[in-house]
């Protein structure tokens, strides 16, 4: 399965520093066996797009309504005609700031996968949850509740614990690699065979030094990168140690 490695830059971006991200990407050698995503704040998809025309595009979130009197939202349809192909749906941080429920993130996953964008759908446990032993049960609880009718040919699970996002305490590669098989199981047991199809990615504090070690693992498809995606050295490097980990 080619990796997948997508820049999640939440609400930090200029015009400035698209140019300037976009002259160092094209600074560096073309990478083969990954597939690279930036989602950046909507405002930005099109400066994005232009900049940088054969990286991915996608949203950091999407309405689950189609059109209408819903001030201030972008529907799926619109991300698709901007140019996206891709969009973060349930990041812990909609879920925590946006009281974004599972029932909430199922809908905005079909409203993508509906039209034919890939929905990559956020789980992940808190750190209570871990220490109490329930990290298990809590995602694939999630997991389960957050995805309906979605073709998992376009889903894409980002497997991101809260307590490592944004913290510099990333999971290890086994903590992140056995959540990433009970993943796997939960979506075997809603898709049969097809789950096999659908790609399993990490998000938590990955960085340029630890990305090699947790692409390494067979379970982990490729990475949600927050934090490290805002220079276009530190994503390039990740990327890179997501095409080795492929080969
Ligand atoms: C994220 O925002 O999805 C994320 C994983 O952030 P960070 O890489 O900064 O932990």
């Amino acid at each position: 399965m080619t990796g997948l490695v997508i820049a999640n830059w939440k609400m930090n971006a200029s015009s400035a520093a698209v140019k300037v991200f976009a002259d160092k990407w094209h600074g560096m050698p073309a990478l083969t066996g990954v597939e690279t995503v930036i989602c950046p704040p909507a405002p930005y998809l099109s400066a994005v797009a232009a900049a940088m025309p054969a990286m991915g595009l996608g949203a950091q979130d999407v309405s689950a309504h189609g059109v209408g009197a819903f001030t201030g939202e972008v529907s799926a349809e619109m991300l698709r005609d901007l140019g996206c192909q891709w969009a973060i749906v349930g990041h812990s941080e909609r879920r925590t700031y946006h009281g974004e429920s599972n029932q909430s993130v199922a809908a905005k996953a079909s409203a993508v996968a509906s039209l034919g964008l890939n929905p990559v759908v956020c789980v992940g446990e808190a750190l209570a949850d871990r220490d109490q032993g329930n990290h298990e049960q809590v995602v694939s609880e999630q997991l389960r509740a957050s995805l309906d009718a979605v073709d998992p040919e376009k889903l894409v699970v980002a497997y991101e614990p809260i307590w490592a996002i944004g913290t510099g305490v990333t999971a290890s590669a086994d903590q992140a690699n056995q959540m990433h098989g009970v993943i796997r199981a939960g979506l075997h047991d809603m898709y049969g065979r097809e789950s096999s199809q659908v790609r399993v990615i990490y998000g938590g504090s990955v960085k340029a030094d630890n990305a090699g070690e947790l692409f390494a693992c067979d379970e982990i498809d490729g990475a949600l990168v927050g934090g490290a995606s805002l220079e276009a050295e530190s994503f390039w490097k990740i990327a890179q140690a997501a095409s080795a980990g492929s080969q």
